[in-house]
């Protein structure tokens, strides 16, 4: 026999599903996208809509990725009659981003070269899979304009700590590869149904350029971090020592003006980029 609970949609734990019930932080936060009446807002798990009802009375468009097959349905019902809103049932590590803002087909011929839309990204992410969906972004950063997305307040502290600081590592850096961070205000568990056991503040992304400023092979550098940043407790030179020889790091090192001694912690992510060029590129083709 069905009971009326087998419909009623439960909250999944898995799926990360807290739902913002402050509606002056849900304004906050739509606002802290800005001027959206001309824009595209790709909203990442709408849940419940409580920030996708004020996004489609602002912005031009909105696409909201939902995971959860109950709830993207409730979404298309309540907005079966909003026009500017398309709801797609979908992973958002999984769903193809050139196929929603990349070059329709025709749109590659000469004098139609495609110019990617700027798209403004909101969310209140699923805790668990945070860091995954910041590298789909940043692997997707041509088509956005700025990211604002609430996520667990120590991860919010972890992307916009300073080089040297407690903070700081290699989450932080591989974010400020790709963007500024700010952080704009904390909420507290009581802020969502059902509360979760931390807090949580919004950050705002912007698309910085650094990582093509830097002038490095992106995958490699980014491979040569993580080896930077392996250990906590080791030095740079230990961590480092795992895959280069001791003679070409004693080298590199000197080139690049840094100390056996220093931890990447307390680097920035100019002194890693010249300390990883020393290590891979002859000296004759250096640039800095
Ligand atoms: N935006 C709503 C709010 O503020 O009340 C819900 C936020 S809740 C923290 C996270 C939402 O992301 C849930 O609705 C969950 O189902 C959805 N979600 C979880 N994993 C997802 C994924 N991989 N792709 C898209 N949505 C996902």
């Amino acid at each position: 026999m069905k009971t009326s609970s087998a419909r009623v949609p439960r909250k999944k734990p898995k799926l990360g599903q807290h739902f913002l019930k402050d509606t002056a932080a849900a304004i906050r936060i739509v606002d802290a996208l800005g001027d959206i009446s001309q824009s595209t807002v790709l909203e990442i798990g709408p849940g419940g809509g409580a920030l996708t009802s004020m996004l489609v009375k602002r912005a031009r468009r909105v696409i909201a990725v939902e995971t959860d097959r109950v709830l993207a349905a409730q979404l298309r019902m309540n907005f079966s009659l909003t026009p500017n809103i398309e709801v797609i049932e979908g992973d958002i590590l999984a769903i193809d981003l050139d196929t929603l803002f990349g070059p329709r087909p025709g749109s590659t011929r000469p004098g139609m070269e495609h110019v990617p839309e700027r798209v403004r990204v909101v969310g209140n992410l699923p805790y668990y899979i945070t860091s995954d969906i910041l590298l789909r972004l940043f692997e997707y950063r041509k088509y956005f304009e700025s990211i604002v997305i609430m996520v667990q307040k120590e991860v919010a502290d972890r992307l916009a700590a300073d080089p040297g600081s407690r903070d700081y590592g290699l989450l932080s850096a591989t974010t400020q590869l790709y963007a500024s961070v700010e952080e704009l205000f904390t909420l507290p568990p009581e802020a969502f149904a059902p509360p979760p056991k931390v807090h949580s503040t919004v950050v705002r992304l912007t698309p910085s350029g650094r990582v093509e400023k830097l002038g490095v092979n992106e995958p490699e550098f980014i491979r040569f971090l993580k080896l930077s940043f392996g250990q906590k407790r080791k030095t740079l030179w230990n961590n480092l020592r795992t895959r280069y020889a001791s003679e070409d790091l004693t080298r590199a090192m000197l080139r690049a003006k840094i100390k056996p001694t220093v931890r990447a912690e307390a680097l920035s992510l100019e002194q890693n980029a010249q300390l990883f060029r020393a290590l891979t590129q002859p000296a004759a083709a250096q640039v800095s």
